[in-house]
């Protein structure tokens, strides 16, 4: 209400949008709601309508028909809302003295403003190159359908890396009936994603599947067989496999901004809590930025799915009429075997209150900092997940053997205290 177009002065002019994942097609989204009417253009290089990242590692890997439950948005989501496609074609070089943007067909097209969406890539591993011969990354759609297409020929599979995609690979593998082995460099599995007890529950069901997950292990030499690959270890042993997953963290595309002279680390491109760069015309969402968020009071990265699909229309909005800062909580899902792993704000804390027994499949840890509750991390607890979603919007402070007592129902618990 109130809000007025910004700094639009011809209603023709162009927002463009590098990168058609789901932080590109959520800005789009995002643009069109704010009310502006002029050119939308979303350009990837891509060649494929724009789709869904997590089934990549879970459904498309053992289910014949997910492919056709990839897209982001209906088939006629686009047209209907007046966004122009621009697929297959990588954004090369920003110019931002005429405010134009290259491509790699030649194609060169002005924009008023520009949103960077371009999400992150795998890290790969010198010693395991892309195009070797059963190594497979997995990050786009190509990736998974030919994962999915060898496993069929596997039976030894090597999998490198104990984060999210190792492990759901590693689930996927077993339920197939693979022999697993899994190397992790640090000392213990999706130690970026859980806290202790849910890493335990996680390695433990695993385990249970006969999956072989090796931790402070990597990869030191890799020599090609008749039947596949017999691979050295840091601690001086040796496994065979005749293909090797690698699932080794991604690092954000940063490259057109930088080449354009903006603020980007490590980290990611720095924007503001609109997602503004530090030129007022070009803009950044998703899992490419290092953003700034006002719950938080702080800059922050995430790499998950709610924060690409919240951050991506928050900045579409912004670009277009203003209004709030960044202020949003985002979590994770990963599917594994028969369980899901579901997590909100943070995921370990000072002190990490488990209510109910992991060994049951249903338990719920609330992440504590000075008392007060900043995430929540749950299995099979749907109830205690979204009261620890409210105390975590909160920001409240509650008694560990409240959190801890399964007599209590704790979404009850916290409208008493609050009426
Ligand atoms: P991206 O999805 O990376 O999209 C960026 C797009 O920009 C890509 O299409 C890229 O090709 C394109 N691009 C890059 N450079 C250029 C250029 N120069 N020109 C044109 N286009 C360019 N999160 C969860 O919370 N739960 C899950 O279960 C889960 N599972 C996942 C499984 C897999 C296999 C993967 C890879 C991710 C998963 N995620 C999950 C994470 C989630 O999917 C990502 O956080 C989300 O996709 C990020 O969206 P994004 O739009 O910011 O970036
Ligand atoms: P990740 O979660 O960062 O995990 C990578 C793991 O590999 C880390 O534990 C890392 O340890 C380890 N590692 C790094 N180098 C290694 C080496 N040389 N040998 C053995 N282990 C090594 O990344 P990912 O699993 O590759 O996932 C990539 C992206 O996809 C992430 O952005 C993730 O969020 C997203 N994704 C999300 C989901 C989900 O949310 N369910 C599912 C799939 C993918 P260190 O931490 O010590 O480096």
């Amino acid at each position: 209400m109130g809000e007025t177009l910004m700094n639009f002065e011809n209603r023709n002019e162009a927002i463009l949008i590098v990168g058609a994942g789901l932080s590109g097609v959520s800005a789009a989204d995002g643009i069109r709601q704010a009310g502006f009417e002029g050119r939308v253009i979303l350009a990837s290089d891509e060649p494929e309508s724009p789709y869904d990242r997590p089934p990549l590692s879970k459904e498309v890997l053992r289910e014949p028909d997910a492919l056709q439950r990839l897209q982001l948005r209906d088939s006629d989501f686009y047209a209907r809302n007046r966004i122009e496609m621009m697929l297959g074609r990588a954004a090369e070089r920003i110019e931002r003295d005429t405010r134009r943007v290259r491509f790699s067909d030649g194609t060169i097209v002005h924009y008023e403003k520009l949103l960077i969406a371009t999400g992150s890539s795998l890290r790969a591993l010198p010693i395991l190159p892309t195009g070797m011969s059963m190594v497979f990354y997995l990050r786009r759609l190509s990736d998974a359908i030919a994962l999915r297409d060898a496993l069929p020929k596997i039976s030894r599979l090597l999998i490198i890396g104990a984060g999210v995609i190792g492990l759901e690979v590693a689930a996927v593998a077993r339920d197939l009936g693979i022999a697993v082995t899994v190397l992790e460099a640090s000392a213990r599995p999706m130690a970026r994603a859980t806290c202790e007890t849910m890493c335990d529950f996680i390695v433990d069901r695993h385990m249970k599947h006969q999956v072989d997950i090796r931790t402070q292990t990597t990869i030191l030499g890799v020599e090609k067989h008749a039947n596949g690959y017999r691979v050295t270890l840091s601690d001086g042993s040796a496994v065979f496999a005749d293909a090797i997953v690698v699932g080794v963290g991604v690092v954000p595309n940063i490259g057109l901004a930088e080449a354009a002279g903006l603020t980007v680390s490590a980290a990611g491109i720095h924007v503001d809590g609109q997602g503004r760069t530090d030129d007022d015309h070009i803009y950044a969402a998703g899992e490419v930025t290092f953003h700034y968020n006002s719950l938080l009071e702080r800059m922050d990265r995430q790499e998950n799915w709610a924060h690409a699909s919240a951050h991506g229309e928050h900045v579409g909005r912004a670009m277009v009429v203003g209004g709030p800062d960044y202020a949003e909580i985002s979590g994770y899902w990963s599917d594994q075997y028969d369980f899901s792993v579901q997590s909100f704000g943070v995921s370990a804390g000072d002190r990490n209150v488990v209510r109910g027994n992991p060994d049951t499949g249903s338990f719920a840890i609330f992440h504590l900092s000075n008392g007060v509750v900043i995430g929540v991390s749950a299995v099979g607890a749907a109830r205690d997940m979204r009261a620890g979603k409210a105390f975590v919007n909160a920001g409240a402070e509650v008694p560990e053997d409240v959190l801890s007592d399964l007599t209590i129902d704790l979404g009850k618990w916290r409208q008493q205290v609050s009426t």
